[in-house]
This record gives C-alpha cells, sequence and structure tokens, in this order.
C-alpha cells in the first residue's frame, strides 16, 4: 500500500507538470472506485485550470477555482505523467488531459484509491469528512513531543497502535512505525501512558527520520513517473526490524521477534527496546 513518502513522492513528481496547466479532458474508463467517480466532474473540469497540486495526510489535492480534486492511491494505485496519445492499458481507470499534452493516469488494479470531489460551494477542503479529523502531518512543528505526549499520556494502549492511529499521526504506516519504535528503543507493546515526554522526543524525531530517509530515496525515482512502465513501489531503506524475526539484530545480534498487534505485525528486539510497565 502506498504510505506517506511514495504519497509525497507522487505530489512532488506530479506538480510540475499538472499546476498551472488546464484540464482538457476528465476521462472515466472504469469509475467502479472506492466510491462512484461523480459523473458530472467530466464537465465541471472540463477548461478549468489546476491552481495547484498539494497532499494532505495520503490525499493528493488538486485545485482549481470550482473546487478541490482528491486523489487517494489505496491498496495498488499509481499515478503518472504521460504524453497524453498514450494509448490505455489494463486497470487505467482515469485520464486527465491536461493543456501542455500530457495526460495523469490513474491506474489501479484493486480499485481501492478513490477520486473523489469536494466542490468550492462546501467550503474549505480541510472541512472535508475525510480531512478534518487527520492529525498534524508529521513533518510539521505541529508535530512534536509536547503533542505526542499530551494525546498519548493517559492511554492504557500499545504505543505501536496510538503511532499507526491517523487521528494521533498521519503517516506512521506500518514498516515506519516499526522501525522509528526500534531506533527510539521503544518495545512496541509498551503503553501510552509509561511513555515520559523524553521518550516522546525521541519517538517523534525517528518517526520524522524514518520518513524524510524515505521520501530524499523517493526522489531517486522521480523520473518514473515519466515512463509508461514507471510504477514507483514502496521505496525499500535499509531495514532494522521490520521483515526480520527469527534474524539477528542489527545492534546486538538478540533474535528479532513478532507479534501481531491490531492484526498488523509488529518486530522488534527483546534487548534494544525493553518493555516498560505502564
Ligand atoms: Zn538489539
Amino acid at each position: 500500500m502506498p504510505e506517506l513518502p511514495e504519497v509525497e513522492t507522487t505530489c512532488k513528481g506530479i506538480q510540475p507538470y499538472v499546476e498551472n496547466q488546464t484540464i482538457i479532458q476528465f476521462i472515466i474508463r472504469d469509475g467502479r472506485l472506492r466510491w462512484p467517480v461523480e459523473l458530472h466532474l467530466i464537465q465541471t473540469l472540463q477548461s478549468t485550470l489546476v491552481q495547484s497540486v498539494t497532499r494532505r495526510g495520503k490525499y493528493i489535492l488538486l485545485t482549481t477555482k470550482k473546487g478541490v480534486l482528491m486523489l487517494h492511491l489505496g491498496m495498488s494505485g499509481n499515478l503518472r505523467i504521460l504524453p497524453s496519445n498514450t494509448p490505455a492499458t489494463k486497470h487505467d481507470h482515469i485520464d486527465i488531459i491536461l493543456s501542455n499534452q500530457q495526460v495523469l493516469r490513474l491506474n489501479d488494479p484493486r480499485r481501492f484509491g478513490s477520486v473523489l470531489w469536494h466542490d468550492a460551494e462546501q467550503g474549505a477542503i480541510e472541512t472535508h469528512r475525510l480531512l478534518c479529523k487527520l492529525a498534524p502531518e508529521p513533518l510539521t512543528n505541529e508535530f512534536n513531543a509536547d503533542y505526542l505526549y499530551q494525546k498519548i499520556q493517559h492511554k492504557n494502549v500499545a504505543i505501536k497502535k496510538l503511532i499507526m492511529n491517523n487521528q494521533i499521526i498521519v503517516g506512521a504506516g506500518n514498516i515506519y512505525a516499526s522501525e522509528a519504535l526500534f531506533n527510539a528503543k521503544i518495545h512496541p507493546l509498551t503503553v501510552g501512558k509509561a511513555l515520559n515526554k523524553q521518550a516522546c522526543q525521541q519517538l517523534v524525531v525517528h518517526i520524522q527520520n524514518v520518513l524524510r530517509e524515505s521520501i530524499k530515496q523517493g526522489g531517486t525515482t522521480l523520473k518514473d513517473f515519466l515512463k509508461p512502465d514507471g510504477k514507483p513501489g514502496y521505496f525499500v531503506q535499509k531495514l532494522n526490524v521490520y521483515g526480520r524475526n527469527e534474524q539477528p539484530c542489527t545492534q546486538c545480534n538478540t533474535v528479532i521477534e513478532k507479534v501481531i498487534i491490531s492484526q498488523r505485525a509488529s518486530f522488534f528486539c527483546p534487548k534494544c527496546q525493553p518493555l516498560k510497565e505502564g
């Protein structure tokens, strides 16, 4: 599933080709995505200027004078920029043909992605039902130790589960959460209330580091957006614990263990990440 770093890279990758271009044609080849794509968009978006391309959480926002087109990649979606006469292939569900003779194309084999419309008359995009409850962006100053401490200090819930809750932090997907907890030397089952402000500070720093590192690596794949077969996947970084159960810890050689927390596999080193009682 594309995570925040992949979405950020996609956003930055398409931005120079989409921003300040006029939509010539909006094509729905198969609108049966997570939610049906609204048919009126074919008319609504025609001859409309895309003023900006931004990201909030895992949504890519194409802002126009009439409203905002919200794109989500779901489980398997990807967006590419291609010459507008490039023939569509299987799973190319949506095309946005632009005045620079490029097409922004959504391909999504599993169709869990979404293309939603927020009309300007409905107010600011931040008030949209899918965005209004989202936590602060992890790479902004709003996400800091005081904030995290205040959110978790009374919680009798595993920290791994807390940091994967997008009302607490957006963007700490399973891999990133596991790696950040390892780097911060915090056991994934430690309950929120057992962490002091200093531990929160460590966790904030390491969540930001794993995300930044991943975005940095993603930058090297930006050229893939211009290839017909370019499908940006996960940005594989050096993983210390994720997917490494029964292998030796990179720091101390202790065998990495696996535990399931809220149906998600979590990996940790029992020596580097001792369990603190709550
Ligand atoms: Zn270790």
